[in-house]
């Protein structure tokens, strides 16, 4: 039988899903926090981009940790309100501001930004166009740090290369990958995975009362019923091959 594939699945429904969760994908503020440490001379004129935020919760973890002011842009409408409406209860709306827009059309300026960050969300534009588009957008010896879906080993089973070739045909090794960094005019600062319950507690779990709920919402529907079904068939693929891949943070400094 042949499988629902990520981009079968419609756009708004996904969002729909997701913007009820606190994240849209794999992360923790640990991590967050982690790779923070690793960006210089961070002060209260500092000035972030959060590109495909989502709903923000990275960004405010980066507005909490941070005096910087946070710009984050999403490709959903839905995701940019939740998150201003967050940034308001939060009291962080003078510092944060959430547009809409996509990560390959930035509407921002030359030299704008010290850090731009993107957690889970560049492979939709690819790794390597992404990190070439962005650069501009940094001031010299800006950073930009990005998680994205990575090989732990040179070799995998068949079932799981498909899978994710399917995915993020671009995915690739960790070494690989740092060496596209450097290729796109970035000195490769860290580099480190995500540990299991980013994925596990942060991402799998809670989607699994949020997938009863939309099962009974849209029962019968099928489209609905395929995209569930796809949620269950990554939980299940990353418990049985998750020692091959995972999310790596990526940092760089621009040169
Ligand atoms: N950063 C959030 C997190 O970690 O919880 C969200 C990650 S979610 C896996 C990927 C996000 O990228 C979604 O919110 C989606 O709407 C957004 N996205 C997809 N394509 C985009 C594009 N071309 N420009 C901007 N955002 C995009």
């Amino acid at each position: 039988m042949e499988e629902t594939t990520i981009h079968e699945i419609d756009f708004a429904l996904i969002n729909e899903f997701f913007t009820e969760l606190e994240r849209q994908g794999p992360g923790s503020p640990e991590e967050t926090i982690r790779a923070l440490g690793f960006i210089g001379n961070l002060s209260n004129k500092t000035k972030i981009a959060d590109l495909g935020c989502g709903t923000g919760f990275q960004t405010m973890v980066l507005a909490q940790n941070t005096e910087a002011a946070i710009t984050a842009l999403d490709l959903y409408a839905g995701s940019i309100d939740k998150l201003n409406a967050t940034a308001a209860k939060l009291g962080l709306q003078d510092r944060v501001k959430g547009i809409v827009g996509s990560m390959d059309n930035l509407p921002f300026q030359d030299d704008e930004f010290d850090l731009i960050w993107s957690e889970g969300a560049i492979a939709n534009i690819g790794f390597e166009r992404g990190l070439n588009h962005w650069r501009r957008f940094l001031k010299k010896d800006g950073y930009v740090a990005v998680t994205y879906e990575s090989w732990y080993t040179d070799e995998r089973p068949a079932e799981i290369e498909k899978w994710w070739l399917d995915a993020v045909p671009e995915i690739s090794t960790i070494a690989h990958n740092i060496s596209i960094m450097q290729k796109a005019g970035y000195v490769p600062v860290a580099a480190f995975t995500l540990p299991e319950r980013c994925w596990i507690d942060n991402y799998f779990v809670p989607q699994k009362a949020r997938q009863e709920e939309f099962l009974k919402k849209y029962a019968g529907n099928k489209t609905v019923e395929d995209m569930i079904a796809f949620m269950r068939r990554e939980a299940d693929l990353y418990s049985k091959y998750k020692r091959y891949y995972g999310y790596v943070f990526y940092i760089g400094k621009k040169i």
